[in-house]
Order: C-alpha cells, then sequence, then structure tokens
C-alpha cells in the first residue's frame, strides 16, 4: 500500500533523512523505531507532503505521492497525527470530531445542516471505536493527556483513512495509558481494517503490537523485517548496544 524509496531530507548541510526506504502492505501494523534525532518525523513529514524529499519516491496506492501537497496526499487517504497534539482545546471533543467528519465529505456551509445527522452518527460512531464517547461534551482541553492524545487519533480517523500514521502516539502516557493505547491501535488495525504507521522512540513499546518493525538509524533505514528478525538482526544489536539508544 505505501512504498518509500530512498528518500533524502537535509536541512542546510544536515542529512535528516539519508536515504530510508519503507514499505507497508495493506491491513498491517508498521512500526518505525530508533532514538531521537533517527529522522523518524521527518520521515512521516515526507510521507504526507509536510516535506519534500530532495531524492527518492513515494507511491501510495499505486500512485507516486512524492511532490503532492499535503491536503492532497491526505484527500488520498493517508490521514496522520502529531507528536504534539493538534486539537482545538476550547470546542467539545464531539466537535472536534464533526468537524474533521464534515471537513473530509466537503460539505458547504448550505449543506451543513442537511447533513447534520449524518455526521452526528459518524462521529458517535468514532469516538466510540476509540473509547471516549462518554467524553464528547468535554472540552478537548480539559481532557487528560493520554485522552487528548485519543481524541487526535479520532479527529485523523474523521477522514476516513485508508492508513493512519502516528507520530509516538504514547508520547507523555503513563505506563496504564501507553498500554491502553497500543491496544487502541491495535484494534483499530483488526477490527477497523485500518493499515497503520507509527513510530516509538521505547522498542519495548513496539514490540507485542507490530507486525513489522523498520529500525532507523541516522537518517537511513537499518533494516525493515518482522518483530523476532529485527530482534536477532546484528546491525540492531550493535547500534542499541552501541550506547546510541540511551
Ligand atoms: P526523530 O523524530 O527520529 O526524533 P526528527 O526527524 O525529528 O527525528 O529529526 C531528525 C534530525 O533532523 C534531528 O537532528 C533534528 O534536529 C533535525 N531536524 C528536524 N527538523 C528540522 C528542521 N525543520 N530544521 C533543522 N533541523 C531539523
Ligand atoms: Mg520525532
Amino acid at each position: 500500500m505505501l512504498q518509500v524509496e530512498g528518500v533524502h531530507k537535509s536541512f542546510d548541510d544536515f542529512k535528516a533523512v539519508d536515504g530510508a526506504s519503507l514499505s507497508v502492505k495493506e491491513g498491517e501494523l508498521v512500526a518505525v523505531i530508533g532514538p531521537n534525532g533517527a529522522g523518524k518525523t521527518t520521515l512521516f513529514n515526507l510521507i504526507t507532503g509536510q516535506l519534500r524529499p530532495e531524492k527518492g519516491r513515494i507511491i501510495f496506492d499505486n500512485v507516486d505521492i512524492t511532490r503532492l501537497p499535503a491536503y492532497r496526499i491526505c484527500r488520498r487517504g493517508i490521514a496522520r497525527s502529531f507528536q504534539i497534539a493538534n486539537i482545538f482545546h476550547r470546542l467539545s471533543v464531539f466537535r472536534n470530531v464533526q468537524v474533521s467528519v464534515l471537513s473530509q465529505r466537503q460539505m458547504s456551509r448550505k449543506l451543513f445542516r442537511f447533513s447534520g445527522r449524518m455526521a452526528i452518527q459518524e462521529t458517535n460512531r468514532i469516538l466510540k471505536s476509540v473509547g471516549i464517547l462518554d467524553k464528547a461534551a468535554y472540552t478537548a482541553g480539559s481532557l487528560s493527556h493520554g485522552d487528548q492524545r485519543i481524541l487526535e487519533i479520532a479527529i485523523a480517523l474523521g477522514n476516513r483513512p485508508k492508513m493512519l500514521i502516528l507520530d509516538e502516539p504514547t508520547a507523555g502516557m503513563s505506563p496504564e495509558e501507553t498500554t491502553a493505547t497500543m491496544g487502541l491501535i491495535k484494534q483499530l488495525a483488526e477490527k477497523e481494517g485500518l493499515t497503520v504507521l507509527f513510530c516509538e522512540h521505547d522498542m519495548d513499546v513496539v514490540f507485542n503490537v507490530a507486525q513489522s518493525i523498520m529500525v532507523m538509524h541516522h537518517g537511513r533505514t537499518l533494516v525493515q523485517d518482522s518483530p523476532e528478525k529485527v530482534r536477532q538482526n546484528q546491525a540492531v544489536q550493535e547500534a542499541y548496544l552501541g550506547g546510541d539508544y540511551a
């Protein structure tokens, strides 16, 4: 479904992404791991069109999306969350998701009222699927940090994506919230048939959940393989044991 082939991105002289490659099959849960500064967020920005690669190719659903602007990549079916939650703090939880549902349907103002009921059902369905329907009336800013991250996933789902890209979905969460969130992500992949690509700096968190793991190191792909193979991989062990993962 997604094929990233040798992409490069520099900031001045610094090669943040230096020939990274990645492949994601439909329905798969793929993790990108690597230490802080490995280039994970930059790689995601290249995939979703926030940044453009200087070299390389990105194919999504049989279409070359390498040079497409972010909004068109989003319309083709890739939705994302950010490392720092991107929500409307003063709107209700419900409204945050409803706005996303309506904008995906490209409803004009005139159609707003007409489409209202449909959007309500869809919004409720999404809030239920991520387990925060009981908090629909809360203002988004009043949610716990963990629930704000979950809300961000719900907003992304409002775009009816084929693929969900999550940048450190468990960052700043307690161990309990982390376990619950990873369970939720796994459930979304299995029950909703979503393809999920996420990055995570904590190796332990991903090994139980991901079907495929890409290890990033200094902007490059060290390896992409099953969790067992990655665990046994010599180059990964050297990179980790070398103290880079402190
Ligand atoms: P990760 O998400 O794996 O922690 P990032 O992709 O955020 O890594 O960053 C990779 C490297 O690129 C880091 O050294 C970071 O400082 C640098 N970098 C990222 N974005 C920018 C930018 N906009 N300008 C300059 N340097 C950047
Ligand atoms: Mg990052």
